[in-house]
């Protein structure tokens, strides 16, 4: 029973006594073994005395560890939903009675499906990632990516949960966008990265409604957002090219042939296209004049629609190059291909690529924030689980001071960024609606990138902090925890790095002549001027935030060393702005929110 509850003890740390059958620590195994060959007899009978009292005093520890806790318990959550008492709050605050209860009913519900069925797929689809097959037995090139059942069931579970037809369908007006989001938060640490592809499959269905939905895309729209699994379609989103992803009005080198059908043919190669066992893609690429000439810069890239394979499967004159080998997000398949006449049809105006392309990144900006705060969550779940189980001198973790403190920290960053992510998309839910102001309107402009910035950032900090606060076992592979720092640490990297967010942000206080801090600037003053002084917690924040906003108010341009400084302390603002305002919502602290 011993050796079967402490296998790697019993294969690292200790060897078998030949003496007495039982298992001993490796140092008194090695010094028994050396007494006995290096010593006379009259030494060795002394040492094997010595031996046998090391061994009846093992026995004595090892009876007594069978009763301390010597063994770590495993940190556990039940259902997200029902556990998350921030989530529950601000839903019962914001939405109107008559949607808040139908959600809920259906929020309980996925939340008992996620923690009972959705995670075991989740560690199903880390266990087999992908596998590219490029030739099949007789030397034919197939170029076949083979997925896991679990990654596709992931993809029926998507459609049946509605995780993107939910927001296209506005059963509940502005609020359906923030019940989707709540949804996807609730999915995406147990999704096995499925998050990824449902984040650019969103971004395709709203490029293609801010269209207009035409009707050659009519059957794409349908499948994007359905909740028949059958039906149901994944989207790619193919910008990257070797020359650049952040700069793609440069780095797109992929060329544009018309035919005379109308359709274009593609020409180049993507460098990263993730979730490359996708139905379609929107990609961009230079469309070629008569003498085969493109225009260069952003001026010259159109957007494209096309289907990666035919009905039986074939691709669409792509080769895939290889798999990329990832630090994590290894569930998924993230390829390089070779476009070689892949037939395309064009969705934008010509030289409008960038432009329309735009709606999909604000989409996908969305969801890395939903991705970092749920990360964050699930981090925060695990360790404040651990907490109460593991003891360490004498008592519990929970009962050390400086360690809750270290919880506490991460706690107020991650429902600090909940909250940020929240407001965000209960803007984005009036603007799809029509009813946001303009005032709304500038601040989501402002608050997306800020937001992914941000929170793509924290939500790496935080996963490191967290992995420490399970001491060793936060970093062994088979706890899950490394899957979820390593996932973590692309949020910052794709949709757009921190430094070109940051200039993204610049770019719309330009472009609004100011109009957009401003505005920013009046949601900060909003707060309530007649508590200052009191000496409850929320004044504390409110004070950190006048005196940001202060510190704020005299950067004018700022210059790209302080930059980053900047825009930071704007997501300071919102998320501090945002908890002190759901506090005056509830009447709760900021520490009980
Ligand atoms: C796992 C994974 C999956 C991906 N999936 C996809 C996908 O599906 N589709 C897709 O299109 N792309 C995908 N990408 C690519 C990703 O979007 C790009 O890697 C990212 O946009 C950065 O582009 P880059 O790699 O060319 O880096 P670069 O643009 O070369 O940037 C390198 C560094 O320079 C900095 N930098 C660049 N320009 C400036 C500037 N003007 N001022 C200050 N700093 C600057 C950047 O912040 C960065 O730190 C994926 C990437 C990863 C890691």
């Amino acid at each position: 029973m011993f050796a079967c509850r402490l296998p790697l003890w019993r294969f690292s740390a200790t060897c078998k006594s030949r003496q007495s059958g039982h298992f001993v620590p490796w140092d008194s195994c090695q010094m028994l073994s050396v007494k006995g060959i290096n010593t006379t007899v009259g030494q060795e009978q002394q040492a094997g005395l010595k031996g046998k009292q090391v061994l009846e005093d093992l026995e004595m520890h090892l009876a007594r560890s069978e009763t301390e806790a010597l063994f770590h318990e495993q940190p556990e959550t039940g259902n997200p939903y029902l556990e998350d008492t921030l989530l529950r709050s601000y839903l019962k605050t914001h939405l109107p009675p008559k949607v808040l209860e139908e959600v809920h009913q259906d929020l309980e519900r996925f939340g008992s499906r996620l923690h009972t069925k959705i995670q075991p797929l989740s560690r199903e689809c880390e266990l087999n990632p992908p596998v590219f097959r490029q030739y099949d037995a007789w030397g034919q090139r197939v170029d076949h990516i083979h997925t896991c059942l679990a990654w596709r069931r992931m993809k029926e579970i998507s459609a049946e949960e509605g995780l993107i037809a939910e927001a296209y369908e506005r059963r509940y007006s502005n609020w359906s966008r923030l019940y989707q989001a709540v949804k996807l938060y609730l999915f995406s640490s147990s999704s096995g990265g499925f998050n990824c592809p449902l984040a650019m499959t969103d971004g395709a269905a709203k490029v293609i409604e801010s269209l207009g939905i035409p009707g050659s895309l009519k059957n794409a729209f349908d499948r994007l957002t359905t909740r028949d699994p059958q039906q149901f379609w994944t989207s790619g989103q193919w910008m990257t090219e070797r020359r650049g992803g952040s700069d793609v009005a440069n780095g797109t080198e992929t060329v544009a042939r018309k035919q005379p059908d109308g359709t274009y043919r593609l020409y180049g190669f993507k460098w990263f296209t993730s979730a490359a066992d996708s139905d379609m893609t929107l990609t961009l690429a230079r469309i070629a004049d008569a003498e085969g000439q493109c225009t260069q810069g952003s001026r010259g890239l159109s957007l494209f629609f096309l289907r990666v394979r035919d009905e039986e499967g074939k691709l669409n004159n792509i080769q895939v190059q290889r798999l990329k080998d990832k630090l994590g997000t290894r569930q998924m398949a993230t390829a390089e291909l070779w476009l070689q006449g892949a037939r395309a049809e064009l969705i934008s105006a010509e030289g409008r690529g960038v432009a329309a392309i735009s709606n999909m990144l604000n989409i996908t900006r969305i969801h890395n924030v939903i991705g970092a705060v749920a990360s964050m969550r699930r981090m925060m779940s695990l360790s404040r689980d651990y907490a109460r189980k593991r003891v360490a001198f004498g008592k519990l973790l929970k009962d050390h001071p400086l360690h809750m403190q270290t919880i506490a920290r991460m706690e107020v960053q991650v429902r600090g960024a909940f909250l940020l992510l929240m407001e965000i998309v209960r803007l984005l839910g009036l603007a799809e609606t029509n009813l946001a102001r303009e005032q709304e309107q500038l601040l989501l402009r402002l608050l997306v990138p800020v937001a992914k910035l941000y929170t793509g950032k924290q939500a790496s900090a935080v996963a490191v902090e967290a992995m420490e606060s399970f001491g060793g076992q936060g970093y062994m592979e088979d706890t899950g925890l490394p899957v979820i720092l390593r996932d973590t640490l692309v949020l910052s990297i794709w949709e757009g790095t921190t430094n070109i967010l940051s200039l993204d942000v610049l770019r719309s206080l330009v472009k609004s002549q100011g109009q957009v801090m401003a505005v920013f600037l009046s949601t900060v003053q909003l707060f309530p001027k007649q508590d200052a002084g009191s000496a409850h917690p929320r004044i504390l924040v409110c004070r950190y935030f006048q005196l940001s906003s202060g510190e704020l108010g005299t950067v004018r341009v700022p210059q790209d060393r302080y930059q980053n400084k900047c825009i930071f302390n704007v997501t300071h603002l919102s998320e501090s702005k945002i908890i002190l305002w759901f506090c005056f919502l509830t009447g709760k602290s900021p520490q009980d929110c």
